[in-house]
């Protein structure tokens, strides 16, 4: 999804896991749990009836004797749900205060194992919350063995809240994900079925669905996958049925009102992508916008990691004020436009392009986000602002005034991918707050998105300013080939980029991503003088670990007469100090004159100037300085 909550605001090589050899012939994920859904929508009454039959393979080493089952909804049928109470410790009292026909729940009918019914239990497994109803445990009376199968049906009814995290209904427009009774992942250390959490998404298994979707005649229908067939029902209702092989979710939305639109991606390397558009009426105008971002999406990420594989994609413009904007689903997602959405300013662009890619990072490789939210979040923003860099510059600040209403375009502040696009003023706020190596679910609520988006994005980018950008790329590229349609965590990331950059970069990981430390290194003293008896002038810098954490840093003295010194520091003491004896008198020294680390949380002390600083040179490193402050404090601004 799209960060709002805190700063707020090739070809794919299918490397099959050995367990997946069991999979259909040119299947691309395992497909170990395939979903087949009838539901309906009764849009007056705001329930969805269903049944689901579920075909599951066990592919881990390990027999099991019971099953886990997500059941997401219930998150928001009172304020003792773990979502809830998490969602109030970051702030969030009108969620809670909703009447009850806003309020959602999923009650289950019947559990059929193999043909027998058997009973099910709540339970809590992050935090031992009674009141949580959001996974149940269903015993079998014999357990499935590795490479065993179960044949599963449920029965369910469902009540469609007004939106809580991207799903609900406003007037007639319904948005509906997360929305039928779904299987945990067997993993070989047990079942991995976390309850719903505010800060985190999801985790599921590859599968096929087939879903029919009966809602009013007329209705316009999107969802994952592609339509397979329609037809009337003769009672004023029509049955929509969908498709979609090696996907881990399904989502869909119908409303009278959208519009409908499709453009077709082509590029020379790449396979063609069908994109359909469901724009709002009010929208009409902005389809072009939608698309080129979304392109931008296929097409940068396709050339840096690999080709979008389904061949199809849905673009769904949510109703206003539905609060669905800005989230992904396998082949669908919801992008979100505004009133006046101003020309040279990335949005709606970036978030087109940020849900478009998580069709990457997310779908295709699809880590575990209750636990790791920050490999898909935090990789996805990386990506997101070096496409919109590639495709929308220049990109300008803009600021919303009057309610929000009135956009103003800051034409003087261009949008820089060092700031705006890895929100390193996002990253400050929260650097303390929690190691990220942390389960995500067990963030400190209000602060959780700092580091899921921004501090990954950040460190991301670092990354590849050490390394180049050529490296990192091969580094993605071989992990999102090797864990396509697979669940990777973290050690398989850093596996891959030790692996392919061929150093040991475990001491960064270590300080980016296990600690929670934070970088700050400066320029601690700047002394030249004069020394008459040989006339020349000595120089000394001093140069100051402020922070915790340790990363290799340039540093750059330059002197009068236009000379520098450049030193390496492998940044691991308190201080070091670097003297000269030169003709010149030294003018400044800089610490990581590159910026190479874009984790250093206080750039104000990276440099130091001999006095006076006079004439233009002073005054454009200070205005410099100052750009790039009100860059970052607008930044923040701009995503509150
Ligand atoms: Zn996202």
């Amino acid at each position: 999804m799209i960060e709002r909550l805190l700063v707020s605001g090739g070809v794919i090589l299918a490397v099959a896991a050995p367990v997946a050899q069991e999979a259909a012939p040119g299947a691309l994920s395992p497909r170990n749990a395939s979903y087949t859904i009838a539901a309906r929508l009764d849009p007056a009454r705001r329930t969805i009836d269903g049944t689901e039959r579920i075909a599951w393979r066990n592919i881990t080493a390990s027999a099991t004797g019971e099953l886990q089952f997500h059941l997401y909804w219930n998150a928001w049928r009172d304020t003792r749900s773990s979502w809830m109470r998490e969602r109030l410790l970051a702030g969030g009292r009108d969620l809670a205060d909703r009447p009850p026909q806003d309020r959602a729940s999923m009650d289950i009918s019947s559990i059929a194992v193999n043909g027998t019914t058997l009973p099910f239990t709540y339970i809590a497994p992050g935090d031992g919350n009674t009141d949580d109803r959001t996974v149940i445990r269903v015993a079998l009376p014999a357990a499935v063995p590795p490479g065993g199968a179960a044949d599963i049906r449920v029965t369910w009814r469902a009540h469609v809240p007004r939106t809580y995290a991207r799903t609900g209904a406003i007037a007639d427009y319904f948005f509906l994900a997360q929305w039928f009774p779904k299987l945990g992942v067997l993993q070989d250390t047990g079942w991995n079925c976390h309850q719903f959490h505010a800060a985190t998404e999801f985790f599921s298994d590859f599968g096929t669905y087939d879903v029919s979707l009966t809602v009013p005649d007329g209705w316009i229908v999107g969802a994952t996958g592609r339509e397979q067939s329609r037809k009337a029902n003769g009672d004023g209702t029509a049955t929509h049925r969908y498709r979609q092989d090696d996907v881990h979710d399904f989502a869909w939305t119908t409303s009278p009102d959208y519009v409908e639109f499709r453009q077709t991606f082509r590029h020379a390397t790449l396979p063609a992508v069908e994109m359909r558009l469901l724009l709002q009426p009010e929208h009409k105008g902005q389809e072009q916008r939608h698309f080129d971002a979304t392109i931008a999406a296929l097409r940068y990420y396709g050339e840096w990691y690999g080709a979008y594989p389904y061949g199809h994609v849905t673009v769904i413009d949510p109703a206003w004020q539905s609060g669905a904007g800005g989230m992904e689903y396998p082949t669908l997602f919801t992008a979100g436009s505004r009133w006046m959405a101003p020309r040279g300013v990335a949005s709606p662009e970036g978030v087109t392009v940020h849900e478009a890619g998580h069709q990457f990072w997310y779908g295709i490789v699809a880590n575990n986000e209750f636990e790791h939210a920050w490999l898909d979040e935090g990789f996805n923003t990386f990506s997101t602002a070096r496409a919109i860099e590639q495709a929308f510059t220049p990109n300008y600040l803009a600021e919303r005034y009057f309610g929000g209403f009135v956009p103003w375009v800051f034409r003087d502040i261009a949008i820089s991918r060092a700031t705006d696009g890895n929100r390193l003023g996002g990253y400050r706020s929260a650097a303390r707050m929690d190691a990220q190596i942390t389960p995500t679910f067990r963030y400190w609520p209000p602060t959780a998105g700092a580091i899921t988006y921004n501090k990954t994005a950040t460190w991301l980018h670092t990354l590849e300013r050490l390394l180049g950008w050529d490296t990192l790329q091969t580094i993605m590229t071989t992990y999102f080939q090797r864990w396509a349609f697979r669940h990777p965590t973290p050690e398989d990331f850093f596996a891959v980029a030790n692996e392919v950059s061929g150093r040991d970069l475990t001491w960064f990981f270590d300080e980016a991503v296990r600690g929670s430390h934070v970088f700050d290194y400066g320029i601690q003293l700047l002394r030249s003088e004069h020394d008459r008896e040989r006339d020349r002038h000595d120089t000394v810098v001093a140069v100051r670990r402020y922070g915790e954490a340790i990363f290799p840093v340039d540093v750059l003295v330059t002197f009068e007469d236009g000379s520098t010194a450049r030193e390496r520091w492998d940044g691991r003491d308190r201080w070091t100090m670097y003297r000269y004896t030169r003709a010149a008198k030294a003018k400044q020294a800089v610490v990581d004159p590159d910026r190479v680390l874009l984790l250093d949380l206080n750039y104000t002390n990276n440099s130091r100037t001999l006095v006076p600083r006079a004439g233009e040179a002073s005054r454009k490193w200070m205005l410099t300085w100052v750009a790039w402050a009100q860059d970052l404090l607008m930044t923040y601004g701009f995503f509150v």
